[in-house]
Parts: structure tokens; C-alpha cells; sequence
């Protein structure tokens, strides 16, 4: 089997499901009781904290626990956009996740004024363009760091400088770039930052918001004062501490190598594919490809028969019909955008994995099950 669905979801590294098992076992208290197995909870949430915070280059007062990506990008967009009272105009990229795409048009509905900033056909943000959307009332800019589908990694270090120097809070979402490049907030000039523990081999259902200590966010749930109140409800220890222990033992950059030997493999076989995004700075383990010829529909099956696992759009918009809307931003057509997959690597992939991928398709396309 070669699971190369990594930007979907990954396994869990089987460290970090050994964490989670002696937090479920021995430390599940609460980490609010107080009594010594509370504070022996709370302990292990700051040294989490910590972990993560360190990792971006954050403060651990900026870290607010969240149950995903999902959950991040709309607390970063209806929370500093609720916050904000006179400006209401926000700036969102062609190529986002329906996460924040969708929060976008219900924000829309609610009377703040969306303008979306189109892609390259390499899949890159125009830092010029960007800044010619910039409005005296922009209150917020949400422009991922690196696209899930195409890996296509944006100017973010540009786009900060203008929107520091502006003083309109930067959101990014970094759920496909974090743990396979570094990010430094600080550097980067970002604001508020989205992350996800289930694409680095931590579990699924947590994640984190990075908040920095300058900007003011209204809650989208009420409660308790967990996570300052930005956030209420029993914190999820075992995911948080599985979630650092993730990211502590990730390599970064992640290697590209599976990718790489997977992207010529299939260039040498099949010339006139085409690699999207292969203009621009890519995440190592994301290959986009389209096989002209070749509906992904009905190759993904026979892939899957094969014990190749590989995906034609985004995991949460597997199950819609529409075409992708990252690669028709990019300038394919709805039939080009038919024919393409996309493979994503992780730890548990070998070079093999690469060969046996290449070989299932050859197969397919050789006895024309496909075309
Ligand atoms: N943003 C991006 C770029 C993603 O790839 C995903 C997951 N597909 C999300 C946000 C949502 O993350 P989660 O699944 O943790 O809610």
C-alpha cells in the first residue's frame, strides 16, 4: 500500500499515540482542578503551549488551542472583524480553503465588505495587487502561507511588510505549511496564524490559533475562561500534548525526496503532463499533476484497487462535483482540472512508494481503462 494522502490527512506517528495514551491513562484530570493531579494537567498544557509557541516563534500567551484548522480560521476572521468597529472591508485570497472562503460569505452576509485577490497561473499572490486592494477601511487580510492542494507557497514576508507598515492585522493560514517548512511570525510579520495537528502526524480535532499580543479578537463561543476566554471549554490535553509532540520530533524542512521522484517518474512517463504550480516556491510534499487524457474520476478507483491512495481535490470537497476552484483561479479549464491529482508524502512513505505509484498509473493507462 502507498497511502500519499498526507495533505488530507496523516497517521499518527506512533510516539505521539504513546503520549496520548499516558495522558488519557494517568493525567486526565482537569487542567482548571485544583488539586495536585489538576496541576500536574495544567503543567503539561503550558509546557505544550510552550512546544508550540516556540515553534513559530511565538509568545505562549499567544497560542489559543483550537479543535482545528476549520475552527482557527473562522475565530481569526469573525473575531477581528467583530472586533473591529469602524473598518469593514477584508481582503481573502482567490486560493483559500472553503474554511475561510465560506467564513468570508457569511461575513459578506453580515455586512462587511469582501474583496477577494486573484492568483498567477503559477498560483502565487501578486504582493502589487494585493496592495492595490487596500482600502482606508480594511480591517483584516486572511492570505494563506501555502496552498493545500498545489503546495504553491505565497510572498508572505512581502505581504506582511505592507500590511505592517499599514496596520491591518494579517491573518494566515498555515494548516498545509506548518511542520513541513519553518514559519517565524515575528519574521513574517503575521498577526494571527491558523495550524492543524492531523497533516504532521499529530491527531485530528486540535489545532491552534497563534493571536499576537497586540490584536484584539472578539470570541465566537462563550463559557468558561479557557484560553482566555477566546476560547471556552475542557481543553483537549491528549490531542494538545500529542499535537507537540508532533511537532517536536517533525524534521524541517520535510523532505521532499518521495515527491520529487514521484514528480519524474511521471514526467519521464507521461511528457505531457503538466506539474501545477511548478513555477512557483512549492511545500516539499505536495505534487499536483495533470494527466491530460486521463479523468482523475475514474483513475483514483483503480488506484485504490491497487493500494494507491491519492486524491483529486481537497479531502473536505472530495465529495462535491464542482471543479476545484484553486486550480480554475489558476487558469485551467474545468476539464483540465478533471484530469488532475494530487499526491501529498509524510513520514511513512518510502522511495518505493513513488515507483509503485508510477507503476499503477502506467497500468491503468496502458490497457486504456482510463481513456
Ligand atoms: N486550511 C487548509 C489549508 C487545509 O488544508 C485544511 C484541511 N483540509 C483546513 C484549513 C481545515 O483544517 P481542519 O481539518 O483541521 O479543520
Amino acid at each position: 500500500m502507498a497511502y500519499l494522502d498526507y495533505a488530507a490527512t496523516s497517521p499518527v506517528y506512533p510516539v505521539v499515540f504513546d503520549v496520548m495514551d499516558a495522558v488519557y491513562r494517568e493525567n486526565y484530570a482537569n487542567p482548571s482542578s485544583l488539586y495536585n493531579i489538576g496541576y500536574s494537567a495544567k503543567k503539561m498544557l503550558h509546557e505544550s503551549r510552550e512546544t508550540l509557541a516556540s515553534s513559530i516563534g511565538a509568545q505562549s500567551d499567544e497560542i489559543v488551542f483550537t479543535s482545528g484548522g476549520t475552527e482557527g480560521n473562522n475565530l481569526a476572521l469573525f473575531g477581528v472583524l467583530r472586533a473591529s468597529r469602524q473598518k469593514k472591508h477584508f481582503i481573502v485570497g482567490s486560493t483559500e480553503h472553503h474554511s475561510v472562503l465560506s467564513a468570508a460569505e457569511a461575513l459578506s452576509r453580515e455586512g462587511f465588505s469582501c474583496s477577494i485577490l486573484p492568483c498567477s497561473p503559477d498560483g502565487t499572490y501578486s504582493p502589487e495587487e494585493f496592495e492595490r486592494m487596500i482600502r482606508p477601511d480594511t480591517a483584516l487580510v486572511s492570505l494563506h502561507v501555502a496552498n493545500n492542494e498545489t503546495g504553491v507557497i505565497q510572498p508572505i514576508r512581502e505581504i506582511g511588510a505592507i500590511t505592517r507598515a499599514r496596520r491591518i492585522p494579517l491573518h494566515c493560514d498555515a494548516v498545509a505549511a506548518f511542520g513541513h517548512v519553518s514559519l517565524d511570525v515575528r519574521a513574517l510579520k503575521i498577526d494571527l496564524l491558523t495550524a492543524s495537528a492531523h497533516k504532521i502526524g499529530g491527531p485530528k480535532g486540535v489545532g491552534f490559533l497563534y493571536v499576537r499580543n497586540e490584536i484584539t479578537l472578539s470570541p465566537v463561543l462563550f463559557g468558561g475562561s479557557q484560553e482566555r476566554g477566546l476560547r471556552p471549554g475542557t481543553e483537549n490535553l491528549p490531542g494538545i500534548a500529542g499535537f507537540a509532540k508532533a511537532v517536536e520530533i517533525a524534521s524541517l524542512p520535510a523532505p521532499s525526496s518521495v515527491r520529487d521522484r514521484l514528480q519524474s517518474l511521471l514526467l519521464e512517463r507521461f511528457p505531457n503532463a503538466i506539474v501545477n504550480g511548478a513555477g512557483a516556491p512549492r511545500l516539499p510534499h505536495i505534487l499536483n499533476i495533470t494527466l491530460p487524457g486521463v479523468p482523475a474520476e475514474q483513475l483514483l478507483p483503480l488506484l485504490s484497487a491497487a493500494g494507491v491512495y491519492a486524491s483529486a481535490r481537497a479531502a473536505c470537497a472530495g465529495g462535491e462535483r464542482k471543479s476545484s476552484h484553486v486550480l480554475t483561479a489558476m487558469g485551467l479549464s474545468t476539464a483540465q482540472a478533471g484530469e488532475t491529482i494530487r499526491f501529498s508524502t509524510g513520514f511513512g512513505n518510502k522511495l518505493s512508494d513513488a515507483d509503485e505509484a508510477s507503476n499503477a498509473i502506467d497500468f491503468a493507462i496502458r490497457n486504456k481503462i482510463c481513456t
